[in-house]
């Protein structure tokens, strides 16, 4: 019998309980034992998997079930938040996902709350839901860059860890994925933006600016983990520089999710067979 490349299950490989962040290896692969080859085949295999869950969460959304999963990915420009929404994302049925990327806040955002804006995207039943960076940016960008002071950023951990509460009472279930690219995966990413016509689009000059900031980027991510990792929202830690890792890695932690939901077909609201007896009589 073949032998999982995966030594313990993702969720135990990439949580972040006690990370320490300067001791982060982005090209490592926790857990898993296998190479490239090994891994792309694999999430192959896992994407059907995924998809079918899905599809099982989708059919249960439309017979009523209040139920949804989010997946809040956060990371620094290149560190691959598209791809899994391209790759993984992809891989399932778009009518059960709902996508929402948060920039920098418009002019009507910045007038509320900065959950207010979140709120509004929440997945309803059914639906996987994906935060293209989410409220963590309040804690993230505006702390790095002093867009709000100290008190009151600060005061955003617990309240976020409040709002969380309540999502997850309401039915959803959080999957958190912090990606970490290193700064020299980082700069190769960006040379290939600025070398390749079809990624001129993806350039942003700032985006070399941040590069100064990683420091005090790393103290803000250190700061998420360690204040919002609850035991109903955990965060995972997924280093990046491996692409194929970053997918097959969130993969699994939504199989993981879904499967936690124990999710049946839903009955049918019909008699069958009385329905089979019309259709050939039809
Ligand atoms: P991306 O760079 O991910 O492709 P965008 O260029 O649309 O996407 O916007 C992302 C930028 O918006 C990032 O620089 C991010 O830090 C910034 N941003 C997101 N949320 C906030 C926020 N609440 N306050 C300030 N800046 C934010």
């Amino acid at each position: 019998m073949a032998t999982s490349p995966w030594s313990e299950p993702v969720t135990q490989a990439l949580r972040a309980d006690g990370i320490e962040l300067a001791a982060l290896h982005p090209s490592a692969t926790p857990g898993f034992s296998g190479g490239k080859t090994e891994g792309t085949r694999l999430l192959a295999e896992r994407s059907r998997v995924l998809s079918n869950l899905q599809e099982k969460l989708f059919a249960n959304g439309r017979s009523g079930d209040a139920r949804s999963v989010l997946l809040v990915l956060q990371g620094m420009d290149t560190a691959g938040k598209g791809g899994i929404v391209r790759h993984v994302i992809g891989s399932v049925d778009p009518q059960g996902v709902d996508h929402a990327a948060f920039g920098v806040p418009t002019a009507e955002e910045q007038r509320h709350h900065y959950l207010w804006r979140i709120r509004k995207r929440l997945p309803r039943g059914g639906q996987i839901g994906v935060f293209d960076r989410s409220h963590y940016e309040d804690v993230l960008v505006v702390r790095v860059h002093n867009l709000v002071p100290p008190e009151v950023w600060s005061a955003r951990y617990d309240e976020i860890n409040e709002f969380e509460r309540e999502l997850v009472d309401a039915g959803t279930t959080l999957v958190k994925v912090a990606m970490f690219v290193s700064l020299d995966e980082q700069k190769r990413r960006l040379a290939e933006r600025l070398n390749r016509r079809d990624k001129y689009w993806k350039f942003n000059p700032a985006d070399i600016d941040e590069r100064a900031f990683w420091p005090a980027y790393r103290d803000a991510y250190q700061a998420m983990l360690d204040r919002t990792s609850t035991d109903y929202a955990p965060w995972y830690v997924l280093p990046a520089d491996r692409k194929w890792f970053s997918r097959l890695a969130v993969t699994e932690l939504l199989i993981d999710a879904l499967s936690g939901l124990d999710l049946d077909w839903p009955p049918a609201r019909f008699d069958v067979e009385e329905q089979k007896r019309r259709l050939a009589a039809s």
